[in-house]
């Protein structure tokens, strides 16, 4: 028994030192988005609270000298209450003005807010390595902070405006109290601490209800996502999955209803009585005031400002005590952000490997990614030089898209070694190597941007010559559409936004295309870029590339072998592990696991023709 008492005592410790660190990290935060603006939303709410009490007690004043006229004693106390009747409206007037300037403030205050935590999240994403995505817990992190960093860092700002107005009003009663009964003060004060210790478990209860729930409650937002894009829309009606999907969504809602209609009684009960005892001392605390009242025969305005006190007293107790029950709940979510920002990033390289990739050599290279059982690519070894072209062929999942991103430096490697130009890809620059490189993936981005950006985003620096990009253009066989495209090149595209022009897949894919091969590159990727092209248009363009005879490294992952023929080199992968490397002459004389899968495409084409 003794034993448990002290692990919650130590659990205890833990959740008050993360809550302590947590809210100076977020206060700091709101400093780091505008001192200004911090220091005006302190001061004025400050005046606010200190206005309360100021404002009983000119109505104390505005009371008594009633009384006094009402029992007839001097004249000139009709002169008190116009004084204290104006005091109390001027002061009234200046509590207004204050709110709306704290309103203001509060409102511009959130937009700034947006706008440094988008900008903290995007700068921390830009220097996370691919690696760090996939590290168990970190994805969930990142969902989290873009789901409630801006919410709860806004709730934060907000209670502390309500927390630091409650501390001024407490501060205000307290000296107006502190006359009548210094005792008093310390029994009103701890009559709120059972609140807090309640709110604070409701509250630490909720966050691990819907912590547990996280995964479930974004499989909703994913399945939500799902019904309202546009490309879904074609397959989701014709399977009829809508309602399947709608059915699965409310199974995870009705869940989590019964759940937490039994976790919210059970609160309510306890707030309820709760309350009820507050208020039950209270009212015996007001007994006691009028008693004193009546037996020290204070004047009606002080009778009546002391019950008021303790009221302003109790309200602001209730308030500062749920406020830092708020502010605890908040610092639970907001945790995730500095959970976020605290990811140790991969370590930058800093060796500079020359201004061109004259090669890349693979010596016995071994990759596994995180958490699983087998090699994605196993003992590698291979020359990529500049100026040759490659084909990478293999089945699927046999480590083409892999290899790429080993190529590229995506991953810090482990076992063997990659070098550029004889330096550790490791420890080169990535910056200046992504920089003289160019690819294209197979899951290439649409970005909601017009024609033009879409093909320059990748060198968004540079001005392009008009007939570069024409050329572009032409050579993925886009012309005819941009000539039709409403604003040509400056059209806006994607079917989401408004005046926007949506592509066919086939066109998109080719689009993305021209953004490979604009670029200017020592090295161009093009990772199964042409799925959804015709075999034809994709024999256009991967000659072009093979026959440009340019000083770059061509490498090309394609599933169709036919096309990547003209290949200086075509390395056939299977299950992680180089088969076979050969010119299509090579392989095919070899007859080995190229011309297999060669002599097997090529009947399938043929069937398909003769369907056709
Ligand atoms: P391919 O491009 O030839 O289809 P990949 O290189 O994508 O093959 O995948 C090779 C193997 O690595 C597969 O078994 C695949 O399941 C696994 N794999 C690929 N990407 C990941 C990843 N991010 N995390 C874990 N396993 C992965």
């Amino acid at each position: 028994m003794k034993k448990k008492t002290w692990l919650d005592r130590e659990k205890m410790m833990d959740k008050i030192e993360k809550y302590v660190k947590n809210i100076k990290a977020t206060i700091f935060l709101l400093i780091n988005t505008s001192k200004v603006l911090f220091a005006c939303i302190v001061i004025l709410n400050s005046i606010s609270g200190v206005i309360i009490t100021t404002k009983l007690y000119i109505w104390k004043e505005v009371i008594d000298a009633v009384t006094q006229v009402l029992q007839g004693s001097g004249e000139k106390k009709y002169d008190s209450i116009i004084f204290y009747l104006c005091l109390h409206f001027f002061v009234s007037a200046i509590d207004y003005i204050i709110s709306s300037v704290v309103c203001y403030i509060q409102n511009l205050y959130g937009e700034y807010l947006d706008k440094n935590i988008t900008e903290m999240v995007i700068k921390k994403i830009s220097k996370l390595g691919l690696k760090d995505f996939e590290k168990t817990g970190n994805y969930n992190i990142i969902q989290k902070v873009n789901d409630f960093s801006l919410n709860r860092s806004i709730s934060i700002l907000n209670t502390i405006i309500q927390l630091i107005k409650a501390v001024a009003s407490i501060a205000g009663t307290v000296v107006l109290l502190w006359k009548v009964n210094k005792i008093l003060i310390i029994i009103v004060m701890l009559s709120n601490i059972p609140l807090l210790v309640v709110n604070n478990k409701i509250y630490d209860k909720w966050y691990d209800v819907l912590d547990k729930r996280y995964e479930k409650l974004r499989l909703i937002q994913a399945l939500k996502g799902l019904c309202i894009k546009y490309e879904n829309i074609k397959e989701l009606k014709v399977f009829n999955v809508i309602n399947y999907i709608g059915e699965r969504i409310s199974e995870i809602y009705s869940k989590n209803i019964y759940e937490d209609t039994i976790t919210r009684k059970k609160f309510m009960y306890q707030t309820i009585f709760l309350y009820t005892m507050d208020l039950v001392v209270l009212y015996i605390i007001k007994l006691y005031c009028i008693i004193k009242s009546v037996v020290q025969r204070y004047s009606l305005g002080s009778l009546l400002t002391y019950v008021q006190t303790i009221d302003v007293l109790k309200n602001a107790l209730n308030n500062m005590m749920e406020m830092i029950s708020k502010t605890y709940e908040d610092s639970l979510y907001i945790a995730n952000l500095f959970e976020f920002l605290e990811i140790e990033e991969s370590e930058e390289g800093t060796l500079d490997f020359g201004n061109k990739i004259n090669k890349i050599e693979f010596t016995n290279v071994s990759f596994r990614y995180p958490n699983t059982k087998t090699d994605a690519l196993k003992n590698f070894s291979f020359l990529f030089e500049a100026g040759k072209t490659y084909g990478i062929i293999g089945l699927n999942g046999s480590g083409k898209t892999t290899l790429i991103k080993l190529i590229l430096g995506l991953y810090n490697i482990e076992n063997g070694v990659i070098r550029v130009n004889e330096k550790e890809m490791n420890q080169i620059q990535k910056r200046q190597y992504w920089e003289l490189v160019s690819v294209i993936f197979q899951d290439f981005i649409k970005y909601p941007f017009s024609f033009i950006d879409n093909m320059t985003i990748a060198d968004h620096n540079v001005d392009f010559h008009k007939d570069d990009i024409d050329n572009v253009v032409n050579i993925v066989g886009l012309s005819h559409l941009v000539e039709n495209l409403p604003e040509g090149y400056y059209t806006n595209l994607g079917k989401e936004w408004k005046d926007s022009v949506e592509l066919s897949l086939g066109q998109w894919q080719k689009l993305a295309l021209t953004r490979a091969l604009l670029k200017k590159s020592n090295m161009i990727i093009l990772d199964e870029p042409t799925a959804s092209l015709d075999a034809l248009t994709e024999n256009t363009i991967f000659n072009h590339l093979f026959k440009s005879n340019n000083k770059k490294i061509t490498i090309i992952v394609s599933h169709r072998l036919k096309n990547v023929k003209g290949a200086d080199k075509i390395v056939v992968l299977k299950n992680g592990e180089i088969c076979e490397v050969g010119s299509y002459k090579e392989l095919m004389e070899k007859k080995g696991e190229y011309y297999k899968l060669y002599v097997l495409q090529e009947k399938e084409v043929a069937k398909n023709n003769d369907t056709i």
